[in-house]
């Protein structure tokens, strides 16, 4: 496959395909018409059975569409196929693919997800979360880089490690920081 900026086929994927028994990225979507948080289990969800309320799901769950769906990853590479939803996210300075899987340990598990990172981070930062992360500004994650460089933040400590073997440890900027905990904390104060 192209790189994700140069890739003209996206669209001609994205037609032939459908979430079928995914429902992953309902328990990351925020629906506000059911009070349900992001990152928590929609009471709708029937397993592979997909949306209990499909012909009257709320807007948002009609709107949403992951990297998969768009066309963006391989026909093989459907989130519940993977353990992980991939996204093209806004990091404030560019864009970043953001890989969110149920546990955060699901990553190293997944020959998938860990190819998937492989083929993009030579073009974009990865980063890596579990669903919790959506509503936790607390949660680890993790950002892949090239040339083998990847940060593991747990709170403000970060380390850094090149090819697996960690090189550094520093303290998050406080404005960083601060910065995450506002963002959530605004998306979350609809259902307060
Ligand atoms: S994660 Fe993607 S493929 Fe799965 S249900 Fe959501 S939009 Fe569909
Ligand atoms: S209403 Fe249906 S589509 Fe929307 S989050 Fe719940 S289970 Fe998913």
């Amino acid at each position: 496959m192209a790189t994700l900026a140069s890739d003209g086929d996206r669209e001609a994927r994205a037609a032939t395909r459908s979430c079928g028994t995914c429902s992953l990225c309902c328990s990351v979507l925020r629906v506000d018409e059911l009070k349900k948080p992001a990152g928590a289990d929609c009471r709708h969800q029937l397993g592979d059975r997909g949306c209990g309320i499909y012909p009257r799901r709320p807007e948002i769950c009609r709107a949403y569409q992951c990297l998969w769906r768009q066309g963006g990853l391989e026909d093989d590479e459907r989130p519940d196929a993977t353990g992980g939803i991939v996204d093209l996210e806004s990091n404030g300075i560019g864009v970043r693919l953001g890989i969110r899987m149920r546990r955060f340990e699901d990553f190293d598990s997944s020959p998938a997800l860990r190819a998937i990172a492989e083929r993009y981070r030579n073009e974009m930062p990865i980063r890596l979360s579990d669903i919790d992360d959506v509503m936790n500004p607390d949660r680890p994650f993790r950002v892949l880089l090239p040339e083998g460089i990847e940060q593991r933040v747990i709170g403000d400590r970060v380390e850094v490690y090149r090819d697996g073997v960690r090189v550094d440890v520093k303290t998050m900027m406080w404005a960083e920081r601060w910065a995450r905990r506002f963002s959530i904390w605004w998306r979350n104060r609809g259902l307060q």
